[in-house]
């Protein structure tokens, strides 16, 4: 199934996406069975929103071989995590705000992980029950600021510094699909999720054994080499095998 969270009559919802149109579900994807609402609304005629509004974004940095290489930096013996407030949230479409007192501003194509329900101690064998699917994220970074704080919160705290969508899928495998990111429609990134050096299964289980991970919840697992910097106006895509493609613009 495909997840959205839009707007529509002025009301936020949840909807499972079936070719161009949209049935509305009652309450929120989590509670198994689906139950829908009986409404239904075209894909064009709706307002998208983020598809999930996550308590906590984690992130994993430095999680392609590549990544690490082109900064000059030793492959991780363990995950580098860090958090993105749930305030960095930016739907498909929506703009990404360049920070005045940022002077580079970077994409990093990621694919998301969204937790579907609590998780606490998973057992890697067992980390796939906890995950509802999987999700498109731009983890934006304001690189300039990266190395003037000991932390990453400010490089990539800033709000709409976390595009995620445009849809949830639970139809893919996540262990290989193809990822790959654009600039006014030349590639930048372009590798594929099975050369992540900590796997998914791995990361549920390590972040769960730390912190309680909620429905919702994003592990975003890291972005492949080629990053580079962004202008104002410039339109900014990231594809993933299977997930569609998350669009935004500079402003
Ligand atoms: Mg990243």
């Amino acid at each position: 199934m495909k997840y959205i969270r839009f707007e529509a009559d002025g009301r936020k919802l949840y909807g499972i996406l079936e070719g161009n149109s949209v049935r509305a579900i009652k309450g929120e994807p989590f509670q198994k069975p689906l139950s829908f609402t009986g409404e239904e609304y075209g894909y064009n005629d709706i307002k998208l929103l983020p598809p999930v509004p996550f308590s906590k974004a984690v992130c994993i940095g430095l999680n392609y071989r590549d990544h690490a290489e082109e900064f000059g930096l030793p492959i991780p013996e363990t995950p580098v995590v860090f958090l993105k407030p749930s305030t960095s949230a930016a739907a498909h479409s929506e703009n990404i705000i360049y920070p005045p007192i940022c002077h580079r501003l970077d994409y990093e194509a990621e694919l998301a992980v969204v937790i579907g329900k609590k998780a606490k101690n998973v057992k890697e064998e067992d980390a796939a029950d906890y995950i509802l699917g999987y999700t498109i994220a731009n983890d934006v970074t304001a690189r300039d600021l990266q190395p003037k704080n000991g932390q990453w919160t400010i490089a990539k705290g800033f709000d709409t510094f976390m595009p995620l969508g445009p849809y949830i899928s639970d139809e893919v495998d996540p262990s290989s699909l193809m990822i790959a990111s654009r600039v006014n429609g030349e590639t930048k990134q372009m590798s594929n999720t099975s050369n992540l050096i900590f796997k998914i299964p791995f990361l549920v289980s390590y972040l769960s054994s730390v912190m309680t991970l909620l429905p919702g919840d994003i592990i975003s697992t890291g972005t492949p080499g080629g990053i580079s910097g962004m202008n104002k106006g410039d339109i900014v895509e990231i594809e993933i095998e299977g997930l569609g493609v998350l669009r935004n613009t500079i402003a």
